[in-house]
């Protein structure tokens, strides 16, 4: 089995077929959004009915296989995936928002870019003690943000039961920075 697989028990349709789709429709952008950036832009898969479809069926089928309670998206691409999602797998979803956004108490977590600091919030009665949480976001590159997103949901009570991300950008190491959390990449570039 390859390590793009390894979060499902064997390679599915559902699997292959996203894996085609993010082959044939992630575009690589050089230098952006700063150089020596190799950005992987995944509008194009977004904006292909069939592809989208794929990339969705093999998300839903890990937080299906994970019998997760909720998923929790990643502003703001994790977003787009996170709620088609979750209603595929017949569940509600967390919007994990960068600082400010959201209304009334809210837990939040601080975290080192390369350059500053970054925050992330959710709010206070978003997830509770008995929730199994899948995070979804686009790509892992260096962890940073998974790591964080995983620390809020833990903070605030809920298990957090793995990652899953359309691509995982192996070069970058950030699945070290996750500990024991399962990650889950549709493809592993
Ligand atoms: P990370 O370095 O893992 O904390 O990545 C932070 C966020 O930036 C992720 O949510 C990705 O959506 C995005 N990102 C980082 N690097 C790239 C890249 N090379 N291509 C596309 N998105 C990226």
């Amino acid at each position: 089995m390859t390590a793009a697989a390894e979060c499902f028990s064997e390679p599915t349709p559902a699997l292959n077929a996203a894996q085609d789709v993010l082959r044939r429709l992630t575009r690589d952008v050089a230098n952006f959004p700063v150089p020596g950036v190799l950005f992987k832009d995944i509008v194009p898969v977004l904006g292909d009915a069939d592809g989208l479809g794929a990339v969705v069926a093999a998300l839903a089928e890990l937080a299906l296989a994970g019998n997760v309670t909720k998923v929790a998206g990643i502003e703001a691409r994790g977003f787009l995936l996170a709620a088609p999602v979750a209603v595929a797998a017949g569940v509600g979803v967390v919007p994990i928002r960068k600082a400010g956004k959201l209304p009334g108490q809210t837990h939040r977590v601080d975290y080192a870019l390369e350059y500053g600091t970054a925050t992330l919030e959710i709010q206070g009665d978003a997830v509770s003690s008995g929730d199994r949480i899948l995070v979804i976001d686009d790509v892992l590159a260096t962890g940073g943000t998974a790591r964080a997103a995983r620390d809020l949901l833990s903070a605030a009570g809920a298990a957090v039961t793995g990652l899953a991300v359309l691509l995982e950008l192996e070069a970058l190491g950030g699945r070290a920075q996750l500990g024991s959390l399962p990650v889950c990449p549709l493809l592993v570039v």
